[in-house]
């Protein structure tokens, strides 16, 4: 019966081996899969504009005549371009294909045609990057075209013929997999309609009407799968807590916590109060004082005579925290101690007994904690901190660990709201969004590395006035050495030898020894190193209010959420700290995005941003885990429609827990979790 749907797209009419070997590059191999590849947009040919008011950025089309066309130059390996000059009665605009070398040689000199992309350049040299072509005929036989995610040698065009036939390929045969009563409730289209206009729509309602549908299904899906991946969430908690005096704890703080630190705690603790475990994620950005609710739920949960647990991405963090966490908390008589892999065996046991007896109180470590024979006495609070590096699989080992504890996730990279209640679905969220009071946002600056030098002055300038600073290196790859990047070993050396002579200069990598890391980390802290030449082992919490400078070498091999982490490192005391980001990047996003991180310090803002621009395909090590990536739904716009699929979610599985009622959309979502199963085992 599915059958057609699973024919493969190569016996479509029109598309043979070697355009299936084209569409196997997109994802696809099935008619299924075509008919869910959908159009990124949709051109509106009637609505053309002229080329002389067209404006940088901005997508749009153009009717214009071929005028001349350039031959194939080749950049470097695997990337060559062809350019295309085009002219309509008010200017020229060059056209610029990428590696698509095939769309640009079908193009006839002096014929006219459509095209569809965004405008770079500027001024009076304008260009079109990779644009879409559609001749007269095809773009006047519909008002709307699609513009379909391409791949070199594929056009919308062809892909839209090719969708046509698998439409009719399997008309009569879509059987809808949205429960009736659910479609009749969020009032949807019925599938078959969606599909038809979604990419061949009568007009520009009927296009609307179609996305609203497949958006919501694939939000449903796979909300409907994270939530069979959860597991149910436990009614009853482990460990039910008392209401206690908090001024004990806030009066023996060196500061006054701000107002949405005291919401924070304010809001775990109530949770903790209730039947059922807290599952709650605190977001705040680097800076805003996070460790302290963590320090206060934990004081908390010791008050009532529990156990808590705070994991760390590294050991170095880990350190920090044990450190920041005695700090504030052994004077009230709170035994609070370490596991990390790198303790010696004799005294991880030791530790594990003492856990075991309820000699320790608050166990601070890296996931190590989460390893088998690691027993708590009475652990009521498991505490994880920066989050995104722990993804679904840690949580769900947490999950099964101990007596269904309170969780408390701490993330310091801001997960949108929309990203965090898709992923997480049920969890509470309390953030923070205000920092300590006397900060100072950091000032950040793109540099070419035609600057380096003067780069390298300003760094000194600050160390002379008995200030710190870092420059941070990407991995290097052992193959990219041949390329002229350098090793974070042999930069420092270089550094410490040249501009920087006469400077006390430390190195920090992945490799070292821990006891070696921990040595440097301590001499950078106390200020016997000035400079600390570093790997992205110091983007997470570490704290050093006197470091004010930070370096970043090719800038534009970070993530966004990645560099706003590292900036986080410095601009911690009450002096102007500043961020130079070096880069000679000519790609058009990576400009952009190093372009945000000097505008804005905000968190969020960033990683909005980010995830317009890429998706969520980073967060959270969300693809990692093996998600699907969003084929029509954008997380960041259609809050709307995802909160009801989260309720669509919710409805179904309290009417039927196991979806049997539901064979089709069972199996759509037994599909995801299949593929994140697999790697989780
Ligand atoms: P993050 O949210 O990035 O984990 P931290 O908890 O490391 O931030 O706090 C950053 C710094 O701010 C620390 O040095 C901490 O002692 C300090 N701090 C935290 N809360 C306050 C406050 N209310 N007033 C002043 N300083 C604070
Ligand atoms: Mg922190």
């Amino acid at each position: 019966m599915a059958s057609a749907m699973d024919t493969p797209v190569q016996y479509l009419k029109g598309v043979g081996p070697r355009r299936a070997e084209l569409y196997h590059k997109l994802g696809i191999d099935t008619v299924r899969q075509l008919l869910w590849h959908f159009p990124r947009s949709y051109v509106n040919f009637g609505d053309c504009a002229e080329i002389a008011s067209t404006e940088g950025d901005q997508f749009c089309s153009i009717r214009a005549a071929v005028v001349r066309k350039s031959g194939e130059q080749r950049i470097r390996k695997g990337l060559s371009i062809f350019k295309v000059l085009v002219a309509d009665d008010t200017g020229e605009l060059t056209l610029i294909f990428y590696n698509t070398k095939y769309t640009a040689e079908a193009l006839s000199i002096g014929e006219e045609y459509y095209f569809y992309g965004r405008i770079g350049g500027s001024g009076l040299r304008r260009e079109m990057n990779t644009p879409q072509v559609f001749t007269l005929a095809e773009a006047e036989r519909g008002a709307l075209s699609p513009v379909y995610p391409l791949t070199a040698g594929l056009t919308s065009r062809i892909v839209a013929a090719n969708i046509a036939q698998a439409l009719e390929l399997t008309a009569g045969e879509l059987t809808d997999f949205l429960p009736g009563e659910i479609r009749l409730e969020y009032q949807l289209c019925e599938l078959e309609f969606a599909l038809c206009q979604i990419h061949r729509p009568k007009d520009a309602a009927s296009a609307e009407i179609a996305k609203r549908r497949l958006i919501f299904d694939e939000f449903l899906i796979l909300a409907l799968a994270l939530s069979s991946i959860r597991g149910k969430r436990s009614v009853e908690a482990g460990y039910r807590m008392e209401g206690t005096d908090f001024s004990p704890f806030f009066d023996s703080l060196p500061f006054t916590p701000t107002g949405a630190q005291r919401r924070a705690i304010g809001q775990s603790c109530q949770d903790m109060r209730r039947d059922a475990p807290m599952n709650r994620l605190v977001q705040g950005d680097v800076g805003s004082g996070k460790t302290l609710v963590a320090a206060a739920c934990c004081w908390y949960v010791w008050k009532n005579g529990f156990q808590s647990a705070m994991m760390a991405p590294t050991e170095i963090l880990a350190m920090q925290h044990l450190d920041t966490l005695q700090k504030l908390l052994s004077p009230f008589g709170m035994r609070v101690e370490v596991l990390t892999a790198s303790l010696p065996a004799a005294a991880k046991r030791k530790v594990r007994e003492r856990l075991a007896s309820g000699e320790i109180d608050l166990l601070v470590g890296t996931h190590a904690i989460l390893s088998n024979g690691v027993e708590f006495r009475n652990l009521a609070l498991v505490v994880t901190d920066e989050q995104h590096r722990f993804g679904v699989a840690q949580r769900v080992s947490l999950a099964q660990k101990g007596n269904q504890p309170h969780v408390l996730v701490m993330s310091a990279t801001p997960i949108p709201r929309t990203l965090a209640l898709m992923v997480y679905g049920d969890l509470d969220l309390s953030v923070i969004d205000e920092l300590p009071p006397g900060r100072q946002p950091v000032l950040t600056y793109r540099v070419g590395s035609d600057k380096r030098e003067r780069a390298y002055a300003f760094v000194r300038k600050h160390l002379d006035m008995g200030l710190q600073g870092y420059v941070v290196c990407p991995l290097i790859e052992q193959g990219e050495v041949d390329m002229g990047l350098k090793p974070a070993a042999q930069y420092a050396e270089e550094l410490a030898a040249g501009p920087f002579s006469g400077y006390r200069v430390g190195l920090l990598h992945g490799r070292m020894k821990q006891a070696e890391k921990d040595r440097i980390m301590a001499e950078f802290k106390e200020g016997t190193l000035q400079l600390l030449v570093s790997t992205t082992v110091i983007e997470v919490g570490v704290d050093v209010p006197n470091a004010v400078i930070m370096m970043i070498e090719n800038a534009e091999r970070f993530g966004m959420s990645q560099l706003h982490q590292l900036r986080g490192r410095v601009g911690r005391g009450t002096q102007q700290s500043y961020c130079i980001l070096l880069s000679d990047a000519k790609n058009p996003e990576a400009r952009q995005r190093l372009g945000m991180m000097c505008k804005t310090g905000n968190g969020f803002e960033i990683a909005e941003f980010d995830l317009k621009l890429r998706g969520p395909g980073d967060f959270l090590g969300y693809r990692q885990h093996g998600l699907p990536q969003l084929a029509i739904a954008d997380m960041a716009k259609d809050v709307g429609l995802l909160e009801s699929a989260q309720r669509a979610a919710r409805e179904i599985l309290e009417r039927q827990p196991d979806m049997s009622g539901y064979p089709l959309l069972r199996e759509q979502v037994q599909r995801i979790v299949k593929n994140v199963g697999e790697q989780i085992n």
